[in-house]
């Protein structure tokens, strides 16, 4: 049944805290936080409320949801269309026999439907049953300050995928490049899956009357969402859809595009009479042909197993983050993490394997391509730990902190005794690490990665940088929204982190000796 027990009885936010100081996973640091007095609570607790309850219209209000919801999978159709019958060059979208010509691959086919709803089920079914750490999320205030359990089994469903579909790849059950095969089509379903879910949850969470946070205009609902913890059983569906569904399938994109690359050079090399040379393993019981997979999708496979692993080795960090603990599950979380982040991330994969299937594939020097992949690593690098830094401090804070030793742990990754500024509402705002240079260095490190998956690519298609560009409003748009936030939250203590945390490393000694030590 969706939506099980968001309900929960009222308890003061004291209450929650004195919950979360009680936690079997307590680290020092956390433990610290019963200091916190009751005064300090019950203001933070108010402020949460108020900031949880509050309806501010952002993207243009009822209109401007409206036409991003119209416009999304309009403009996912017409830049896949460029790529597949344009060569990755825009046309005018007004035209009757671009559509003509692009509509064929986009049709939904019943294979695709097949495919695309079987992945879904079995991760349901592998996100409600493998075994993995429990977290508990933030303290609710629509809630009471209750404190949802989180099942974090990614990485263990991750190898299951990994094992499986290389099982079933060399078995030829399913060779893993039907997934570039039929992606027309799988996009086009999910797409209209995305929508189906939006709808459904919305009716869903009227009819039981779980509604949260909602405006005057139905549109806008429908965009933000009306639901803000929505469950089946044991699975928090904002999270699953979050992690399990998008960057699998990416990286799934990614590595079918790099398994048809090898196959279409293997296949050319035989028709140009060079024996390709084998690897033999079992006495010759098993060949397999030296990987002949371009370098720039190389890369791509690369950058989105980084990105998927990061996401399923650091689960247990997502119940503390913004989507989760504030966004409802609406349009822009649906429809975006079923269909837009999967399919339209995956731009420079597409337009990489279609310019090898042309026979013209991209070619750049070796010194770009070193320095791209050299560029990637150190982003990721930045990233991953920027995101653990913050998200173990304030998993610290919370008592929900969990020693992990998926792979791969980086150091610097978690902080031991950092600085911070201790604000009225409760919570601890981190200024040592990264984040003592500056305050959004995730994001930054995000888009450099964004912006090395487009480079890679080379510069005759606009289309492989849609991802960055895309992501970059998102981010600025995000920076602004999670300002106003914090400012309504922290207050004058936020601007007390916004001066000693500038973007640029400019601190003086005066800032330096302001901050307290845990
Ligand atoms: P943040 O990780 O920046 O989370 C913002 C929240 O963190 C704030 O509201 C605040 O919450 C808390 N916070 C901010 N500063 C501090 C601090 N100094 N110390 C402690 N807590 C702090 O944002 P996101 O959740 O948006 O992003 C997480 C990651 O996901 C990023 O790396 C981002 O790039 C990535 N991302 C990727 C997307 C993609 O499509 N590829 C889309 C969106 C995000 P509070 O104080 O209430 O705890």
């Amino acid at each position: 049944m969706l939506l099980q027990s968001e309900r929960g009885s009222f308890r003061g936010a004291a209450g929650g805290l004195r919950k979360r100081s009680d936690c079997k996973l307590l680290t020092s640091p956390a433990r610290r936080t019963k200091s916190l007095n009751a005064t300090t609570v019950s203001e933070g607790a108010k402020k949460e409320i108020a900031c949880d309850s509050k309806v501010h219209y952002e993207f243009g209000g009822p209109l401007g949801v409206s036409a991003l919801m119209v416009g999304f999978p309009l403009l996912m159709s017409y830049l896949y269309i460029c790529l597949a019958v344009n060569h990755g060059h825009l046309q005018n979208p007004l035209r009757w026999d671009f559509w003509e010509r692009g509509a064929p691959t986009i049709i939904p086919t019943q294979r695709a439907i097949i495919i695309y709803l079987s992945f879904n089920v079995f991760q349901y079914v592998t996100a409600a049953t493998m075994p993995g750490i429990k977290v508990m999320g933030m303290p609710v205030p629509s809630l009471g300050g209750k404190q949802l359990e989180y099942l974090c089994n990614g990485i263990a469903t991750w190898y299951v995928d990994l094992v499986l579909v290389a099982a079933l790849h060399t078995s030829g059950w399913f060779p893993i490049t039907t997934v570039v095969d039929e992606i027309g089509p799988i996009m086009s379903v999910a797409m209209l899956w995305g929508v189906i879910v939006t709808i459904g949850t919305y009716i869903v969470a009227c009819v039981l009357g779980r509604t949260h946070r909602m405006s005057e205009s139905i549109p806008y609902d429908i965009f933000m969402g009306a639901i803000l913890n929505p469950r089946i059983g044991n699975v928090d569906l904002k999270m699953w859809s979050e992690i399990r569904i998008p960057w699998k399938i990416l990286f799934f994109i990614s590595l079918s595009a790099a398994v048809k690359d090898h196959e279409i050079n293997v296949e050319r090399e035989l028709q140009a009479g060079i024996t390709p040379e084998l690897w033999s393993f079992s006495g010759g019981l098993i060949e397999m042909y030296k990987v002949k997979t371009s370098s720039p999708l190389l890369f791509m496979v690369l950058a989105h197993f980084l990105y998927a692993n990061a996401c399923m080795k650091g689960e247990e960090c997502i119940p503390t983050t913004w989507d989760i603990f504030y966004e409802k599950w609406g349009y822009m979380l649906i429809f975006w993490n079923f269909a837009g982040v999967p399919f339209s991330y995956c731009y420079p994969t597409l337009y990489l394997l279609n310019r090898s299937l042309k026979n013209e594939p991209v070619h750049l020097t070796t010194a770009y391509t070193i320095s791209l992949f050299i560029t990637l690593l150190a982003a990721y690098y930045v990233w991953d730990t920027a995101n653990s830094q913050k998200n173990r401090f304030r998993m610290m804070q919370h008592g929900t902190y969990v020693h992990r030793r998926a792979f791969p742990q980086l150091p610097w990754g978690t902080l031991h005794n950092p600085t911070y500024i201790k604000t009225k509402h409760g919570s601890k705002l981190l200024t040592g690490g990264w984040w003592g240079l500056a305050r959004k260095i995730h994001y930054t490190a995000d888009l450099v990665m964004a912006l090395s998956w487009g480079l890679i690519t080379g510069f005759d298609s606009y289309i492989p940088y849609f991802y960055v560009a895309f992501f970059s409003a998102v981010l600025v748009h995000r920076v602004g929204r999670d300002h106003v936030r914090c400012k309504e939250k922290y207050g004058a203590d936020f601007d007390e982190y916004c001066r000693q945390v500038p973007y640029q490393c400019d601190e003086t000694s005066e800032t330096i000796r302001k901050r307290k030590h845990v």
